[in-house]
């Protein structure tokens, strides 16, 4: 199977405090790696070093079997494929939700207007939002604009989709419908690699579990292992702390 990323003893520190140790993860095509673990333990900056939005302090970041340079140019090629969402949906807020669609395409990678805005609406059509086209962020609920942030990073075509606590900031009601929507692209075979709480969904979509504990990857296996016989103490008592 083809490989999509490819970290290799990745160490990430803030001064002297080392936040990732020894991070080794690959992730093919098609797949989708659902990361859990407590809070603080490294997750999210873990996706901002494949991002290349942190400077790592030891190994390697590879996309597609190219190694990540930190260079400035380079970088900004890098990022326009891979996709991320963040818990707190950054829509631009003095756009409509087409304009927030097309922006990328049409300024960074020159795409036909016409042709963006076809793309956003067949997407939009997709997850039940083409009434929203015009409206602005503002007159949407937590849960659109989420589904909205989604598509919109689809716009790029990234090769790999990273979704960071994406429901995390919405009301209880509107989880489902966001989740919904992932699910679906998992169907489609995006690669996506996805950090979340919420573990019936993560046992759902996951190709592959990780547990992250203290900076280091603590267990991984597929979500019937992961769940039903977790090999470490520490997994075990992460997984009792839900009762999901
Ligand atoms: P998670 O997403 O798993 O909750 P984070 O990746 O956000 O965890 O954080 C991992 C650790 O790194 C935490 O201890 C956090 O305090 C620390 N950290 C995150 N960002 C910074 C920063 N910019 N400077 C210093 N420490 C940071
Ligand atoms: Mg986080």
């Amino acid at each position: 199977m083809e490989e999509i990323l490819n970290i290799k003893n990745l160490t990430k520190a803030y001064d002297d405090i080392v936040v990732l140790e020894q991070v080794n993860l690959t992730v093919h095509k098609g797949e989708v790696v659902v990361i859990v673990g407590p809070s603080g333990c490294g997750k999210s900056t873990l996706l901002r070093c494949i991002n290349a939005f942190e400077e790592i302090r030891e190994g390697t970041v590879s996309l597609c079997g190219e190694t990540i340079n930190p260079c400035r140019e380079k970088l900004n090629k890098v990022r326009e494929r891979i996709g991320m969402v963040f818990q707190s949906y950054d829509l631009f807020p003095h756009k409509t939700v087409l304009q927030n669609m097309t922006l990328a395409p049409v300024k960074v990678k020159k795409a036909n207007k016409k042709d963006a805005e076809q793309e956003a609406l067949a997407l939009l059509e997709r997850i039940g939002l083409s009434t929203k086209k015009d409206s602005y962020p503002r007159q949407l609920s937590g849960g659109q604009k989420q589904r909205v942030a989604i598509v919109r990073a689809l716009m790029m075509h990234p090769e790999v989709l990273l979704l960071d606590e994406i429901t995390a900031a919405l009301d209880p009601e509107m989880v489902r419908e966001v989740l919904d929507v992932v699910i679906n692209l998992a169907k489609e075979g995006r690669t996506m690699v996805i950090v979340t709480h919420e573990l019936a969904f993560a046992r759902a979509v996951a190709d592959r579990m990780v547990f992250i504990d203290c900076g280091r990857i603590v267990e991984e296996g597929t979500p019937e292992e992961f769940f039903e016989n977790p090999k470490t103490d520490r997994l075990r008592k992460f997984l009792d702390s839900f009762s999901y």
